[in-house]
């Protein structure tokens, strides 16, 4: 008889965007004369820039010569791109990341998914509150917690709630966590942490052996000069974090497929003996049993991104997204919300008016406006009475959105 892992069962259906998606059908189907603006989900609309998708050209026109062609590469992916980040990611920002600790991979859904593999069941795993949920998820795969609790919340995980009270930024947890996920500029509440915030959480880490998974998919979109884009701009951060990060929403690589994991080879994990072991030696292992490369011409448009056109190219369609997350912001300050995010971050986190709940908001918005959000109660229940707008969307949507977005009833109706 075949068993299974009996963790999946544990799960919670996948509930928040195929609801959305029933809802607007529903919508849609009773009002086929509408036209529905969606700023829900978290997918870039602006395509791959020239730059990238010459390198891309070129990368399969290499792929078609024989004296060109490429099979496998390296697992942890090739030099000329591991340098290129490590020379304009790190070191341009004065960061001291050698190439050889960055490992290339096909995103960073997965890497924050599978890096829980080479830590042990008896971890425990700090993970803020809303939050994006494959954190939680993949801590249930992988067999470190109890049951879900009506709430949505899981036993055995500690859930730090981030609110307007405390500035969207957790507190430090009164239960010792082993692993701590961190993610800044944040999904979904669009906030960011300075140099003296996550300095705190890398002084925690530091005195109770943590490690930091520190998810970094937004940093391209900073524009405060004083907010870091690393962790490791954070005196002693190699020594107790791993970084993630995504050419995802950097460059519109969401169906492109190309992300990297940073692990310094300073970083030390313990077995039950207490002796340290380099964590970084066994994602290598990891990594290089499970996982085949990213294909040649992807590396090659990654790496596009870092020459002087793409840096300019990516840059412009990064201040495209920025400026419709000025206009949102603004807009919906004017039309009365309280607005978080938005400044460093593609997200704009509002609370709704009078305590109105998250899924009454999102029906009101569909109904009166027939605006698609995000309710905040969907990413767990500090979210609760929060709605996220997504800043990845056409500038004609955003501003024809705004306008309806002011006609709305004030009343809770
Ligand atoms: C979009 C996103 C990512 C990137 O995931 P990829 O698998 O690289 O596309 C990572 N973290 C967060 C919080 C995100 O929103």
């Amino acid at each position: 008889m075949a068993f299974i892992n009996e963790n999946y069962l544990k799960l919670q259906a996948g509930y928040l965007f195929p609801e959305i998606g029933r809802r607007v059908n529903e919508f849609i189907a009773a009002n086929p004369d509408k036209k529905v603006i969606k700023m829900g989900i978290g997918d870039v609309t602006q395509p791959l820039v020239p730059s990238v998708v010459k390198a891309f050209h070129e990368g399969v026109e290499e792929m078609a010569k024989g004296n060109t062609f490429k099979g496998y590469g390296p697992e942890q992916g090739y030099g000329f791109l591991r340098d290129a980040i490590a020379k304009n990611s790190y070191h341009d920002r004065g960061v001291d990341i050698s190439a050889d600790d960055i490992f290339i991979s096909d995103g960073s859904k997965c890497d924050t998914g599978n890096i829980q593999e080479i830590f042990g069941h008896e971890n425990k795993i700090a993970i803020c509150d809303p939050v994006y949920p494959v954190y939680a998820d993949t801590t249930v795969m992988a067999g470190k917690t109890g049951v879900c609790q009506p709430n949505g919340y899981y036993d055995g995980i500690i859930y730090m709630p981030c609110t307007a009270e405390n500035h969207f930024i957790p507190e430090l947890p009164t239960k010792t966590p082993d692993l701590i996920f961190l993610c800044f500029p944040n999904n979904p509440t669009g906030t960011v942490a300075t140099k003296e915030e996550l300095k705190k959480w890398v002084d925690y880490a530091i005195k109770n052996n943590a490690i930091i998974l520190y998810d970094a998919a937004y940093e391209a979109f900073i524009t405060d000069e004083n907010i870091p884009h690393s962790i490791y701009e954070i005196e002693g951060a190699k020594t107790v974090a791993i970084e993630f990060r995504s050419f995802s929403k950097t460059a519109g690589f969401t169906g492109t497929r190309c992300a990297f994991t940073v692990i310094p080879k300073e970083l030390m994990a313990f077995d039950k003996a207490g002796n340290a072991h380099e964590v970084k030696k066994l994602w290598n292992r990891r990594h290089t049993t499970k996982f085949n490369g990213v294909s040649y011409p992807v590396q090659k448009a990654a790496a596009a991104i870092f020459s002087e056109e793409g840096k300019k190219e990516v840059q412009a369609v990064i201040d495209y997204y920025m400026e419709n997350a000025k206009i949102m912001k603004a807009s919906l300050a004017a039309a009365g919300y309280e607005v978080f995010g938005g400044v460093n971050a593609p997200y704009i986190w509002v609370k709704t008016k009078n305590g109105l709940k998250s899924w009454k908001f999102f029906d009101k918005l569909l109904n009166e406006a027939n605006v698609v959000g995000t309710p905040g109660s969907g990413f767990g229940p500090a979210g609760e009475g929060y709605f996220r707008f997504s800043a990845f969307a056409d500038r004609e949507n955003v501003l024809e959105a705004m306008e309806r977005i002011k006609s709305l009833s004030p009343t809770l109706s």
